[in-house]
C-alpha cells in the first residue's frame, strides 16, 4: 500500500540555502505555467493547452532537474482537472491563477538517489553544466521503496516521502458503516448501523496534555522576561524543545494504542466504512483568543496525528474511510431538532431523548452522512468502554 511520510533532515548551510532556492524556482516554474496557459487561452478563444504541449513549453529553462520540472507541470494540470470537476459538480471554486513565491519541489524517479540514510537530489543544468547534487540525511527513513521526494516547509524545511510498504489489503466482508466521534483530549466514540457502540478513552493523554499547556505557558513567560537569543533564553528554549518533543513522543504512543484498539472493535463489529466527523475551524471567544490558538493547534494536531493514523490501520483491513463536516452533529437532538450545548457526560433534551454525550456525537454523524441530516437511529444496543492508560 502506498504510504506517505513526512521527515526532518540535516544538511549543510550551502545545501540548506541550495533548497530554499529550489522552491523559489519552482514557484517561478509555477507562475510561468499559469502565464503560458493564460496567453494559449486568450489566443485560442478561450480553449486549454494540451498536456503535451505544455509539458513542452519550458523545458531546459531552469536549473532544477527535468523530472522536477515536470512535477510543477503535473501539479498544474492536477489543479486544473481538479478546479473542473468541482466546477461541474456545482461547486464554486476557481482555476489556479494564483503567482507563488514559494513551490514544493519534488523528486521523483530517477531524479534522487538513497544510501543508507543519504540522499542525494538531483539537479538541471546551468550554465552547460550539470550541478552537484544536494545531499540530505534523513535519520528515520522508510524501511521501503521510496517513489517520490517533496521538499515541504513546516515551520522549517522538511521532507515529504512516498512509498510503498509492500503490504496488500485485506479483505474485508462486513457490512456496518461507524459514525466516529473524535473527543478533544485523544478520546474516540464511535457506533455502528446496528447500533453498537464503543468509547475510547485516554486519561493519561489529558494529563499529558495539561502537563505541556502548563509548561509551555511557564517557559514562554520566562523567555519574554529575557533578551532574545541570549544565553538565557536560549536555555529555555532548549528546554521547551526538550518538553514539546518528549510530550508529543508520549502522545503518539497513546494515539497508537487507541487506534489499535479501535481498529480491533470495528473488525469485530463487522465494519466496512468509517466516517468521522471533521471539525472545521470556527474560531470563537476572541477575549481568550491567544490561549486558545495554543490550545486550538494541539488539538487540530492530534486530530491529524489520529485521522491519519485510523487511515493507514483501518486501510489495511480494507475499511474505508471518509470524513464529514460534524457541524451541530453534538448540538441537535436527532429526535426534536432542538439544538442545545451540552457540558455534562450525557445529552438531555426537553422531549425526553437521553444518551451518552460523545455517542450522541458519533450519531449525529453516522445520521448525517448516511442521510443527509441529523435522525434517530434507534437504540443503543451495547456500549463498550475501553480507556488507555
Ligand atoms: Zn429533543
Amino acid at each position: 500500500m502506498i504510504r506517505c511520510v513526512k521527515a526532518a533532515f540535516r544538511t549543510s548551510k550551502a545545501d540548506l540555502d541550495r533548497l530554499f532556492a529550489c522552491n523559489r524556482v519552482s514557484a517561478e516554474i509555477w507562475n510561468q505555467y499559469l502565464s503560458i496557459a493564460k496567453n494559449y487561452s486568450l489566443q485560442h478563444n478561450g480553449s486549454w493547452i494540451g498536456k503535451t504541449e505544455l509539458q513542452t513549453a519550458l523545458k531546459n529553462q531552469f536549473p532544477l532537474h527535468s523530472q522536477s520540472v515536470q512535477a510543477v507541470c503535473h501539479k498544474y494540470l492536477f489543479a486544473r482537472d481538479s478546479a473542473k470537476q468541482a466546477k461541474n459538480q456545482g461547486v464554486n471554486t476557481k482555476y489556479p491563477h494564483k503567482n507563488k513565491k514559494h513551490f514544493n519541489t519534488k523528486w521523483v524517479d530517477k531524479s534522487f538517489k538513497i544510501e543508507g540514510n543519504t540522499i542525494q537530489l538531483s539537479l538541471g543544468i546551468q550554465n552547460g553544466k550539470r550541478q552537484q547534487p544536494i545531499q540530505i540525511i534523513v535519520a528515520d527513513l522508510p524501511d521501503a521503496e521510496i517513489k517520490e521526494i517533496e521538499l515541504v516547509y513546516d515551520r522549517k524545511l522538511m521532507v515529504s516521502m512516498i512509498y510503498d510498504d509492500g503490504k496488500i489489503a485485506a479483505l474485508n466482508d462486513g457490512s456496518e458503516v461507524a459514525g466516529v466521534d473524535l473527543g478533544e483530549i485523544h478520546s474516540i466514540a464511535a457506533t455502528t448501523t446496528a447500533n453498537k457502540s464503543i468509547i475510547i478513552t485516554g486519561r493519561k493523554a489529558r494529563s499529558i496534555h495539561r502537563f505541556r499547556n502548563k509548561k509551555l505557558a511557564e517557559l514562554q513567560k520566562l523567555m519574554s522576561k529575557c533578551k532574545k537569543g541570549s544565553r538565557q533564553w536560549k536555555k529555555y528554549n532548549r528546554a521547551k524543545t526538550y518538553m514539546l518533543s518528549k510530550s508529543e513522543r508520549q502522545l503518539k504512543d497513546i494515539i497508537h494504542k487507541t487506534t489499535k484498539q479501535f481498529v480491533q472493535w470495528c473488525t469485530q463489529n463487522d465494519v466496512k466504512e468509517v466516517v468521522i466527523g471533521k471539525v472545521e475551524g470556527v474560531q470563537r471567544n476572541t477575549k481568550k483568543k491567544k490561549r486558545k490558538n495554543v490550545t486550538q493547534k494541539l488539538s487540530n494536531w492530534s486530530f491529524g496525528k489520529i485521522e491519519k493514523q485510523l487511515g493507514y490501520k483501518l486501510e489495511e483491513h480494507g475499511t474505508s474511510v471518509k470524513t464529514i463536516d460534524e457541524s451541530y452533529t453534538s448540538q441537535q437532538c436527532p429526535c426534536c431538532g432542538r439544538r442545545k450545548k451540552t457540558s455534562t457526560r450525557n445529552y438531555k433534551c426537553s422531549c425526553s431523548y437521553k444518551e451518552h454525550r460523545d455517542i450522541h456525537g458519533s450519531k449525529g454523524i453516522l445520521s448525517k452522512y448516511l442521510h443527509g441530516d441529523i435522525r434517530y437511529l434507534g437504540e443503543t444496543k451495547s456500549i463498550k468502554y475501553l480507556r488507555i492508560a
